[in-house]
């Protein structure tokens, strides 16, 4: 094990990683509920660390585009928090729910209030708020979008109809939540725009961008008009924190020790506040819906540099 200083030199730390990951060939299963997903090559891996500095590692398939699926989450929630602030606090909570992803059944008894923004009852809400709050919500949510990360990013239509075509349970959520009284639009339209978000594409490169301002707390951080103020930004790592990995949040908090953001397109992204951001990508996901090799990718990356929040 190494420590982290400024010198650390995270090219050679995500080179070891990727020999090591060899071992964890052909563990997971590509998502098969999303039928565009299921047809993605599961041999691909990129990886990419971007100092808060701005200087970049990147390793094997990291300019790869790939569906950012419920990291999209935490975007939608920035410009959610910036319009409503503490009410929106009213129609989501902020506790792990230690359920599936998708799961339906806290719902029912928590009188459809969402756990958290990061589930999808709770992104759904949100995508609701934007609905409601933003002129076009698709076209201004890319360019927020766009703006934070520099790049041309872009929705996968293809991907969102696939995802529409079977998005049975996400129907069964938010029909739960319109006749309990935390879905104001019609539901159809606010699924068209979740469906839409979860589609947008981006490499490693892109996503380690995104989200390296995340870690400098003492900087605003946004685009536009949606600026997260300094005690914002904190409370989205802590977010990341406990809710980031659904049922698998304290396991990460646990074998990584990071703030972070995983969807079923096998993503992950995770910051070390003040030093930090990165992205890593592999399709196959574990039974929680976390990519496997990821999950491990970052397991060893915090304990080759010897750095995690704790
Ligand atoms: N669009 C996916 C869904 O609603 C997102 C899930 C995820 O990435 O974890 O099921």
């Amino acid at each position: 094990m190494c420590m982290l200083t400024d010198m650390m030199d995270y090219g050679a730390v995500l080179c070891e990683i990727a020999v090591e990951l060899k071992e964890f060939e052909g563990k997971g299963k590509v998502p098969s509920y999303i039928p565009e997903l299921a047809k993605v090559d599961p041999n691909q891996f990129g990886m990419c660390l971007t100092t808060v500095e701005g200087t970049r590692y990147e390793i094997g398939d990291s300019q790869v585009k790939f569906s950012i699926q419920s990291i999209s989450k935490v975007l939608s929630l920035t410009i959610a928090i910036n319009i409503l602030r503490s009410d929106l606090w009213k129609r989501v909570g902020v506790e792990p729910s230690g359920n599936p992803f998708n799961s339906i059944v806290q719902l029912e008894y928590e009188n459809g209030i969402p756990r958290n923004p990061f589930i999808n009852a709770g992104a759904i809400v949100i995508a609701d708020v934007l609905v409601s709050q933003l002129k076009r919500p698709k076209e201004e949510f890319l360019a927020f979008v766009q703006g934070i990360t520099g790049s041309d990013i872009q929705y996968n239509e293809q991907v969102a109809q696939s995802e529409k075509s079977v998005g049975y349970m996400n129907t069964s959520l938010a029909y739960m939540m319109k006749e309990k009284g935390n879905l104001v639009n019609d539901v159809e339209e606010v699924l068209d725009f979740y469906y839409l978000q979860c589609s947008l594409e981006m490499t490693c490169v892109e996503l380690a961008e995104a989200f390296r301002n995340f870690g400098e707390t003492g900087k605003p951080f946004g685009h536009g008009e949606y600026i997260l103020t300094m005690s914002q930004a904190l409370r989205m790592n802590a977010l990341m924190l406990t809710c980031g990995f659904y049922d698998e949040s304290g396991e990460f908090a646990f074998e990584v020790g990071l703030p972070g953001k995983s969807g079923v397109g096998g993503a992950i992204v995770a910051l070390l506040p003040e030093r930090y951001c990165v992205s890593v990508w592999s399709p196959p996901l574990n039974k929680k819906g976390n990519s496997s090799k990821g999950m491990k990718a970052l397991e060893l990356l915090t304990t080759k540099t010897g750095g995690s929040i704790f």
